[in-house]
């Protein structure tokens, strides 16, 4: 960290700079220019509250050198992480897409996704039993029974599943039902109790999905949270962000993919369905992120779309997922990836 004094900053502040850094664990290296004083704060300075020091009467700017996400960071682990799933790896060579309804209806809309799942090639199924809802009189989800109605659907056809944890006190029960992915939805991505949590109780691989309106750098600290309790099995979920734009549900930030597989070397996927939130534009929004690095998508599909009880507009069907698998592997191949 670098902390440069104003021209007119005089001896006692810059002493007083310097002390209250000694204070707080690091060592200082005082430069002293011809217009002004650079104090450089050396070691371990995470503990370092950057607003604290800018605080400070003289203090013009302070300048954080080193990333305040630590093991989330590529600087930490330059290789991608591959992550395990049942055997299935995300962050690897092979990319993969994880498909399944928005959220899980009855014991043979879940039957009928898993077959169309496995039939298109995917290797784990998505669907929500705890539905975050904007309205609170819409259908918000079938709860435990959900999970149970899921859990058998998805083992008939082999298929690891991931399932949305909205509440902290639900942990117990996605343990006990086994589910091997746990997802943060958007709305939770800085619900830091519920990160913490999932940090510390458990090592199942947790999908982060990113906030509608939170910075990559936001995303990266949210994620920090959960490796800092020990579980490190985190992979990021682009997923659109808000926009000005009415035309579609949320703006695919595609620039985001290269931004975090340099800054991170966690697995990335992409959502391409709760971005455009609309079916017919599921496929080029896919192609566009595999095309920029991302290693998996999340997608929504149903055996009737129209026949969703949520998100109806975003679903693809069976036969979509298909075509959408064999183009998704043509540009893996482009990649020197597969699918
Ligand atoms: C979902 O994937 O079902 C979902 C609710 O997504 P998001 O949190 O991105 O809105
Ligand atoms: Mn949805």
């Amino acid at each position: 960290m670098i902390v440069v004094m104003s021209s007119r900053a005089t001896g006692d502040q810059i002493e007083r700079v310097v002390e209250r850094l000694q204070a707080m664990g690091v060592d200082t290296n005082v430069s002293r220019g011809v217009s002004r004083t650079v104090i450089g704060a050396i070691g371990d300075v995470t503990c370092v509250d950057k607003d604290v020091i800018r605080a400070l009467p003289g203090v013009e700017e302070v300048l954080r050198i080193q990333k305040p996400y630590k093991i989330v960071s590529r600087d930490s682990h330059p290789e991608n992480t591959v992550i395990d799933i049942k055997g299935i790896p995300l962050g690897g060579e092979q990319i993969q897409v994880i498909a399944g309804p928005c959220s899980v209806e009855t014991p043979e809309q879940m039957r009928a996704a898993a077959r169309g799942v496995k039939a298109a090639g995917c290797r784990l199924m998505r669907g929500g039993a705890f539905k975050p809802r904007t309205s609170p009189y819409t259908f918000q989800g079938r709860g435990v029974e959900g999970l149970k109605m899921f859990r058998e659907a998805a083992d008939a056809e082999g298929l690891p599943i991931v399932t949305e944890l909205m509440d902290v006190r639900m942990l117990d029960t996605f343990l006990e039902y086994e589910v091997d992915v746990i997802q943060i939805g958007t709305r939770n991505m800085q619900n830091f109790d519920l990160l913490k949590e999932v940090g510390r109780s458990t090592q199942t691989p947790v999908i982060l999905k990113r906030g509608m309106a939170a910075t990559i750098s936001e995303w990266l600290m949210a994620a920090e949270y959960i490796a800092a309790g020990g579980n490190h099995n985190i992979i990021f979920c682009e997923r659109g962000v808000r926009s000005f734009e009415r035309a579609y549900r949320n703006m695919l930030d595609v620039t985001a993919i290269p931004v975090l597989k340099k800054e991170t070397h966690l697995p990335v996927i992409v959502d391409p369905s709760h971005a455009g939130g609309k079916a017919e534009l599921v496929p080029a929004l896919s192609y566009a992120a595999i095309a920029a690095g991302a290693d998996g998508l999340l997608v929504e599909m149903h055996p009737t779309p129209c026949e969703a009880w949520c998100d109806a507009d975003q679903a693809i069907d069976s036969r979509q997922l298909q075509d959408l698998m064999a183009h998704v592997g043509g540009i893996a191949r482009v990649l020197g990836r597969s699918v």
